[in-house]
């Protein structure tokens, strides 16, 4: 019972980690792995694997030992989302829509939004989460790339969450016609017992870089795992598609937060000559707050951000978790140093979504790009559960 009372569908986390062993195990299925954002700052924690030896490099590494024929970057997904996203904010605001526009890679808060705030449904934004593009991308572009028909492809999503085990299953995740765009989701937990299940000294591997092309991805990629990263990523490519020239990267970073207090913040930027009013909430009392009072008419906003987890996924239902200890702002601190530290920090800059668009996608919004990469959320019903057998139970 209590599974349908769960506001963020989070109380139901199952195992497939034997279930990905098997794919992996099939010589008849290309197996792919996609990893999201935050694990990279929190992969070693549960295998005691020391700060300075847990690089990006390793974790692929150990991913890639487990038998995977390739392993991939939900960052490069990030990317595209921040392409179809911060498309799909300006032509909203150029139609004069009655903003704002909702995020909506975060399931918990989709969840959340449905369940308490069914008027406001139609604010969030259609783009669907990095993980949804990535398995939609790689069973439609990447197969083509591959050569090989999608059914034989298995997608596997390594996530800090576990919200994300329902969102691969929702209406409208199985855009490329051969069943779900991702076929299983592991959290970061499952990860560290796979590597233990499987005698790996992860400290002892070689560094490895992911897989191409999908496995390229811009600095405002990697920050889609911290709260307010998302806002930024968009805003940074906005103001390109606006003003034609980039703003310097980090012109937006008065929305990032200070220490382990996350809250609820707003601030209007100067788009390029347009004005945008912006908020930010993390955590799902602080989203409750500001649904609020946007339906009081109290506030005015543009765009708005919004991940259940306070921190964003930093500080997810999926991560290892130390009693009494609260990580979410130091691994988000890590992400905002790969982003510093990147070569590219915009996604429209990143080559390999800019060969995607010529080769595949046409351009952001176009006919292909809303069939596999966006979800009408007005138009399907939130399953109140998916049970221990994997299927959904509908409201
Ligand atoms: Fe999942 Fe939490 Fe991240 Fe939302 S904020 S996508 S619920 S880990």
């Amino acid at each position: 019972q209590c599974i349908t009372h769960c506001p963020v569908g989070a109380l139901h986390e199952r195992s497939d980690v034997s279930r990905v062993f098997d794919a992996i195990d099939d010589p008849e299925i290309t197996t792919i792995a996609q990893i999201a954002p935050s694990v990279r700052t929190s992969w070693h924690e549960g295998l005691g694997l020391a700060k300075d030896k847990a690089s990006v490099g390793r974790m692929v590494a150990a991913v890639k030992s487990l038998g995977f024929d390739y392993v991939f970057d939900t960052d490069f997904a990030a990317d595209v989302t921040i392409m179809e996203e911060g498309s799909e904010l300006l032509d909203r605001l150029g139609k004069g829509g009655d903003g704002p526009m909702f995020t909506s890679c975060c399931p918990g808060w989709v969840r959340f939004l449905k369940a308490r705030y069914p008027e406001l449904v139609s604010k969030l934004s259609t783009t669907k989460s990095p993980q949804q593009i990535f398995g939609a991308l790689a069973k439609t572009y990447y197969a083509k790339l591959l050569g090989v028909d999608p059914s034989r492809l298995f997608v596997v999503s390594y996530m800090p969450c576990v919200a994300k085990k329902a969102e691969c299953a929702y209406p409208g995740m199985d855009a490329a016609g051969t069943g779900f765009d991702v076929d299983a989701v592991l959290t970061v937990r499952e990860l560290t017992r796979q590597i233990k299940s499987r005698f790996l000294n992860v400290g002892l591997l070689e560094e490895r870089d992911f897989d191409a092309p999908l496995g390229i991805a811009s600095g405002a990629g990697h920050i889609f795992g911290v709260t307010g990263g998302v806002m930024e990523a968009a805003l940074r490519s906005a103001y390109y598609l606006v003003a034609g020239k980039n703003p310097q990267p980090d012109a937006f970073k008065e929305i990032r937060h200070e220490g382990a207090e996350f809250g609820w913040r707003e601030k209007t930027f100067d788009l390029a000559g347009r004005s945008l009013r912006i908020a930010i909430a993390s955590g799902l009392s602080n989203a409750d707050a500001l649904c609020a009072a946007i339906q009081r008419g109290d506030v005015h906003y543009d765009f708005v951000e919004v991940m259940a987890c306070p921190g964003g996924c930093a500080g997810g239902g999926g991560q290892p978790i130390h009693e009494g200890r609260e990580l979410a702002a130091e691994r988000g601190g890590v992400l905002r140093a790969i982003d510093a530290k990147s070569a590219i920090r915009f996604s429209h800059e990143n080559p390999a979504v800019q060969a995607c668009y010529e080769t595949f996608l046409e351009k952001p919004l176009s006919e292909l790009a809303e069939e596999l990469l966006h979800s009408d959320h007005v138009d399907w019903s939130m399953p109140c559960a998916v049970c221990s057998d994997g299927t959904i139970a509908s409201r």
